[in-house]
Order: C-alpha cells, then sequence, then structure tokens
C-alpha cells in the first residue's frame, strides 16, 4: 500500500462533540447495536471523533519512558480519510493512521494501534534498535531464541505469542514482534530476561494498566 498523501482535517468543535456521542455509545451500547450504529455512520463516512496526530502520540505513549515519549513526539502522525488502515511508512518517516479507527474500531483500539506504529517509527529512529534492524535484528533474534527453553514459565508472554502473535500469518515477522511487544506488554517482569533486557529501555518504568491487544497490528509497508 502507498502511504496517503491527504490529511484529513477535523474543526475542533464537531470533533469534540463526536468525542462525547462516541465514548458514550461505547459505554451502554450493546456490541450488536453498536455495530449497528457503526454500519449506518458508515453509510455517510462519518468520522465522529478523530484524534490528531500529536494528541494521539501522547495518549498513546502516556506511561513510556521519557527518552520514549520524546522521540515519539518527533514522529510525523497524520490521519487520512478512510474507515481503517494506514502504517509507518520508513521512506518518509511518518505514520498515517486512518480517520475511522476511533469510530469503527473503538478508543482504546485507537491508542493501541497507534502505540504499535509509534514503536516501528522508534525502531527506526532510535540509534540502538536500528543498529539490530539493520543487522536484520540479530540481536534480538538471539534473544527470543535463547528464551525458548523459558517461555513455559511467563504465561501471559506465551499465550500472546500462540494465540494472538502467530496468528497474523504475514505479519508473524520480526520486525511486527517488535512494535508489538512494548504495545502489548508494560511489565517487564511478564517478559522471559532476555526479552525483557532487549525492550527494557523501551517500557521500563511504565507501570500503568496493561493492554491485551488482539489485533493491533494495521497494515503497513513495513511489513510487506
Ligand atoms: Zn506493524
Amino acid at each position: 500500500m502507498a502511504a496517503p498523501h491527504g490529511e484529513l482535517k477535523r474543526a475542533a468543535v464537531p470533533n469534540a462533540m463526536g468525542h462525547v456521542v462516541l465514548s458514550f455509545a461505547e459505554r451502554t451500547l450493546r456490541p450488536d447495536e453498536l455495530a449497528g450504529l457503526r454500519e449506518q455512520l458508515w453509510r455517510s463516512q462519518t468520522y465522529l471523533y478523530v484524534t490528531p496526530g500529536p494528541l494521539l502520540i501522547d495518549r498513546a505513549l502516556d506511561g513510556f519512558p521519557a527518552e520514549v515519549r520524546a522521540l515519539g513526539a518527533r514522529c510525523p502522525f497524520f490521519r487520512y480519510d478512510a474507515r481503517g488502515g494506514g502504517g509507518y511508512w520508513p521512506d518518509r518517516n511518518e505514520i498515517w493512521l486512518a480517520a475511522g479507527v476511533e469510530t469503527y474500531e473503538g478508543l482504546r483500539q485507537v491508542r493501541l494501534s497507534a502505540c504499535h506504529e509509534l514503536f516501528h517509527f522508534v525502531c527506526w529512529n532510535h540509534p540502538r534498535y536500528r543498529a539490530d534492524e539493520d543487522r536484520g535484528f540479530a540481536r534480538l533474534r538471539k534473544a527470543v531464541a535463547a528464551s525458548r527453553s523459558v517461555v513455559k514459565d511467563y504465561p501471559r508472554y506465551r499465550g500472546w505469542v500462540t494465540a494472538s502473535f502467530l496468528r497474523q500469518g504475514d505479519h508473524a515477522n520480526v520486525v511486527e514482534y517488535f512494535a508489538d511487544i512494548p504495545t502489548n506488554f508494560r511489565e517487564t517482569s511478564e517478559l522471559p530476561p532476555l526479552i525483557a533486557a532487549h525492550f527494557g529501555p523501551l517500557i521500563r518504568h511504565s507501570g500503568s494498566g496493561c493492554a491485551t491487544s488482539m489485533a493491533s497490528c494495521v497494515r503497513t509497508s513495513r511489513c510487506s
């Protein structure tokens, strides 16, 4: 997929009103009612709420270490007119995320999707992690391989690998693994020690609430 070009801009007042409606709908409607509302809204391609890029970066990286937040804040992050999809384009060093993610996938999902894409950006722009990416993720692959015998002792990690990550088909690759770990694990104690050590600088001190994302990845050109 080629990177989108047209940024969708939203006026502040309708956007704020849309946020009230969307969060109310998410809290009060049954899943089938919410699905029905979404289908109705999509007939007129309505976006109730679209988080502006810089604000979404701030929300997605809430609780991550200051260095990661500062790096993420440098990322050009745009919203565009589509129901779903988007990604990080390393050739442009930009993230483009569909404007429909909040309305059609949910307010929680948009933070997870943004977090995932931001860690593609972090990987590409952080000297230490970029050096490993340039060597085909040799250090990370080694940490994962050397952790095999202890994975059974980390049930949440093992469950995520088998029930979620490996089921992504083409997406179950090392580039996606890198972006998924900080998105899904905010406590290094849930990870095998060598993997925890690799990601430690990115997630240490993050503490607050752990996210479990079943389908955090939106399709990106990173993965093709
Ligand atoms: Zn990805």
